[in-house]
């Protein structure tokens, strides 16, 4: 990862990739992994005693200033070209470290030279192994369980805020460290809003309601988005849901190891085109999702990239007509090489995709 990088050394400053890297949670923690020799882990007194127990293949300095702490070390060791998380660090925390000067006299004085890693650093965390599988498999898990438990709650009269708080509530019950974002709420017409906040409004006989939750646990995110009708629903309701399932499946089914996202992303918005909805599904397809939420590969509209092995994504079309209301369905998966040639991408979340009429 840091030799192909121009630099002597890598800078990691993002809690996240520190955790994939040692395994430290913290909220005050740096990495600097040198191309040969031994990779030095700051962090404060807080988080000391943690690091000293569980990240022992890395030699430990205890600061709070924790960049600033390994650009002197780098330096002092002769390492000057540093590459940096551009996507992380901010421009002030950049000008900062820029001015950290060496200890030595002449050159030896000179500050560091921070190179912009780009995406070389969140690159390996794409690929996932069977321990981080397993534990978004049991975040989804959690996930559907408390949808299900929850699905009596999906009635006339009770609000968005308050089925919203009760579904998160059951999420960290069953299990859950926390919820892996907030929850969406969204009834009736807040439905054509994709990331409606959870409101007042009652829950209403003729509503189509769209959930999209997911529970967090041991740091892996789930991401699950279902919508169910309340009281038989109308025929435009199941028409654009029909649409949506239908756009939903040939995505999942293009999801297989060597895709390429963009075409992943068209075959799936092409049925919602084919259909007459083409402007009314104007996100991305879908996303990685992994240690962060949001994260490579994002399947979209002139995207690129490749899918590959045992690489967790989304897959979530929706069509939303302003005014009326919106249907959004949405699973996480993994792509999987298969015993045959094409391999396949493989729903964690399994909840039923037929529309659930309560
Ligand atoms: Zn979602
Ligand atoms: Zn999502």
């Amino acid at each position: 990862m840091v030799a192909g990088l121009g630099a002597d050394a890598a800078l990691i400053t993002s809690g996240v990739n520190v955790r994939y890297l040692t395994g430290l949670v913290s909220s005050n923690a740096a990495l600097l992994l040198p191309v040969q020799g031994t990779s030095v882990l700051a962090t404060d007194c807080r988080y000391a005693g943690t690091a000293e127990r569980e990240c022992q293949d890395t030699e430990l300095v205890v600061e709070r200033d924790v960049a600033a702490a390994l650009v002197r070390r780098a330096l002092a060791s002769g390492l000057r070209a540093i590459a940096f998380e551009d996507r992380d660090l901010t421009v002030q925390r950049h000008r900062e470290l820029t001015g950290i000067s060496g200890t030595g006299s002449g050159s030896g004085s000179a500050g560091p030279d921070l190179v912009p890693a780009g995406g070389a650093i969140d690159e390996p965390r794409m690929v996932k192994d069977e321990a981080e599988i397993e534990l978004l498999a049991r975040a989804c898990a959690i996930t559907g369980e408390a949808f299900s438990v929850l699905l009596d709650r999906l009635r006339p009269g009770v609000t968005e805020r308050e089925y919203a708080v009760a579904l998160e509530r059951a999420m960290i019950d069953l299990g859950a460290d926390a919820v892996a974002f907030d929850s969406i709420v969204a009834s009736g017409p807040n439905g054509a809003i994709p990331h409606h906040v959870p409101g007042n409004r009652p829950f209403s006989a003729g509503d189509l309601v769209t959930v999209d939750c997911g529970a967090l646990f041991g740091g892996y995110h789930a991401d699950m988005t279902r919508t169910v009708a309340i009281g038989k629903p109308a025929a435009w309701q199941c028409e654009i849901y029909q649409i949506v399932a239908e756009a939903q499946a040939a995505g999942v089914a293009a999801a297989k190891p060597g895709a390429e996202v963009g075409d992943v992303d068209a075959v799936s918005r092409d049925l919602i085109e084919a259909a007459g909805h083409g402007a009314h599904f104007a996100h991305g397809l879908g996303h990685g999702v992994g240690l962060e939420i949001h994260e490579a590969p994002i399947i979209g509209y002139g995207r690129t990239g490749t899918l590959a092995d045992r690489v967790p994504i989304t897959i979530e079309p929706g069509i939303y007509l302003p005014g009326a209301g919106g249907v959004r369905i949405e699973d996480t998966l993994v792509v999987r090489a298969g015993a045959g040639a094409a391999g396949s991408a493989q729903p964690l979340t399994t909840i039923t995709r037929e529309l659930l009429v309560l």
